[in-house]
């Protein structure tokens, strides 16, 4: 390997170990809202309608714990509720629930560059774990 190359890889394996990196940021309000606010997918399609979600629940039994919950303005999804979540916006199913909702909400890089966020009133927000001025010091 050339001096160049070396030197190439080892900057970039710093960069890759140094270089900012987007993070979750605050603590969960118990509002429940991420519980009922729900969208699934059929394969790649969304699903929109009380036929594919019968459907759906045909081939994924779990998704019996769910049920609809209204519909997303912005793409026609239906949105669903999980049957645990309490009405005092708790989890009825805190200790056994799936790591799909301990790890909510994810880190998913090319949605926040998007600018992706959490849910409206949600009390977790994505940030870096270092901003641009502490670089500058
Ligand atoms: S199991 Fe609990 S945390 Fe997960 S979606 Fe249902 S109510 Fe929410
Ligand atoms: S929307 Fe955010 S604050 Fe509300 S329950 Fe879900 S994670 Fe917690």
């Amino acid at each position: 390997m050339k001096l160049k190359e070396l030197f190439q890889h080892i900057k970039f394996l710093y960069n890759k170990t140094f270089s900012s990196k987007y993070v979750v940021k605050g603590k969960c309000k118990a509002c429940g809202k991420c519980c009922r606010s729900i969208v699934f997918y059929d394969g790649e399609d969304l699903i929109k309608t009380e036929e594919q979600f019968e459907k759906a629940k045909l081939k994924n039994k779990r998704m019996n714990m769910f049920e609809i919950s209204g519909v997303d303005e912005t793409d026609g999804a239906l949105t669903f509720v999980c049957k645990s979540l309490r009405p005092d916006g708790k989890c009825g199913a805190y200790w056994i629930r799936s790591m799909f909702c301990r790890e909510y909400p994810f880190v998913v890089p090319d949605f926040i560059r998007n600018n992706g966020q959490t849910l409206e009133g949600c009390g977790y927000s994505f940030g870096v774990d270092k901003e641009f001025k502490e670089y500058l010091k």
